[in-house]
């Protein structure tokens, strides 16, 4: 194994840089992989912007897999074994632990970081064995947060399937997740999103209709096409309006998932939520349980191809995110050149 490996670091302002760092060693119960491919996700979006500022990892990226390079003397993996890094990680005894709920530690979840380097130094239990036949794209994917987070908020609000109406509020890549999964499902699925490139990718990937708030009263718009309101209704977006747009355009005993981050909002219990009955989560992450339904669904026929839009070397960060932020992309990633 190299001494050195390259690493992508933000610098702040939107720049960044690609470093040569120390490949790191790993302890008894933990592995070193080689990463084969990585994901930019928009959660990345603050800490190019500010820097890694409370963070206690110095890198960016969470959404990664490769092949397990050396393993620890107590780690139960083999070295070559293809694996997805699973990001939350607990203390593995409490009662959230337990469930796989990692993300709720009691003792306070650690996030991983530092997808983007040519490897990278996880615990045991944050390692998902990958089937040999799965390619890495499908693969970043499914053990990543652009389908486990909307697979988890669906699964959760329960049944959906052909015949329902679904609104997506937001089509960055959870959006775009959260498409592939309604569709996949059989739902007729109406989208709401200011960027022209992701509402055309969001066409592409099978959206039944199309909506640009910038142009067009999309509450408005999907109680239209709903014939009053959606069975479903995601809000995907970090913007404040789509949050209340999501409640809106519910119909009658709809059911509403809350997905994009967003601090403070004013809602009117009454009229918004109460009157109609609605059924709402909100919902943040997913487990390894869900990867592996995921899995099987994957194996049952969804299709992943056409999320991922670009494909860059780690040297090319910065025009990576350059792009990434400007929304004129899917799904963005780094690839290694490693076999498999
Ligand atoms: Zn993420
Ligand atoms: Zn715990």
């Amino acid at each position: 194994m190299a001494e050195q490996m390259k690493c992508v670091r933000f610098l702040g302002g939107s720049k960044v840089a690609v470093c040569d760092v120390p490949v790191p060693q790993c302890g008894p119960d933990e592995a070193v992989v080689r990463i084969a491919i990585s994901a930019i996700c928009g959660s990345e979006l603050p800490s190019l912007r500010n820097g890694m500022r409370g963070s206690r990892y110095p890198n960016p990226g969470h959404e990664m897999a490769g092949v397990v390079e050396t393993a620890g003397a107590t780690c139960r993996v083999r070295v070559g074994q293809r694996v997805g890094i699973q990001v939350m990680n607990g203390c593995g005894q409490c009662r959230h632990c337990a469930q796989g709920d990692l993300e709720h530690c009691v003792s306070g979840v650690d996030v991983l970081s530092g997808a983007h380097c040519e490897y990278v130094l996880a615990p045991e239990t944050c390692l998902v064995p990958l089937p040999d036949d799965l390619d890495w794209e499908p693969a970043v994917l499914l053990c990543g947060d652009t389908l486990g987070t909307p697979f988890r908020a669906l699964s959760r609000l329960g049944d959906a399937h052909g015949g329902q109406s679904a609104a997506i509020f937001g089509c960055g890549p959870i959006g775009l997740g959260a498409l592939i999964w309604l569709k996949f499902y059989g739902a007729n699925v109406i989208v709401s999103e200011p960027n022209a490139y992701r509402r055309e990718l969001a066409a592409r990937l099978g959206a039944d209709v199309v909506l640009d708030p910038g142009r067009e009263d999309v509450v408005d718009r999907v109680r239209e096409e709903t014939g009053g309101g959606a069975d479903i209704c995601l809000d995907c977006s970090e913007s404040q309006r789509t949050l209340l747009d999501a409640l809106d355009a519910a119909g009658i005993h709809g059911r509403v998932a809350w997905i994009g981050e967003k601090p403070a909002a004013t809602v009117s219990p009454s009229g918004q939520v109460i009157r109609k009955e609605l059924t709402m989560v909100g919902s943040w992450y997913f487990t390894v349980s869900d990867f592996y339904e995921q899995l099987a669904l994957y194996r049952r026929g969804l299709s992943v191809s056409g999320l991922i839009t670009h494909r860059f070397k780690i040297t090319e960060a910065q025009e990576a995110y350059d792009l990434f932020a400007a929304g004129a992309s899917g799904k963005v990633v780094f690839r290694h050149d490693i076999p498999g």
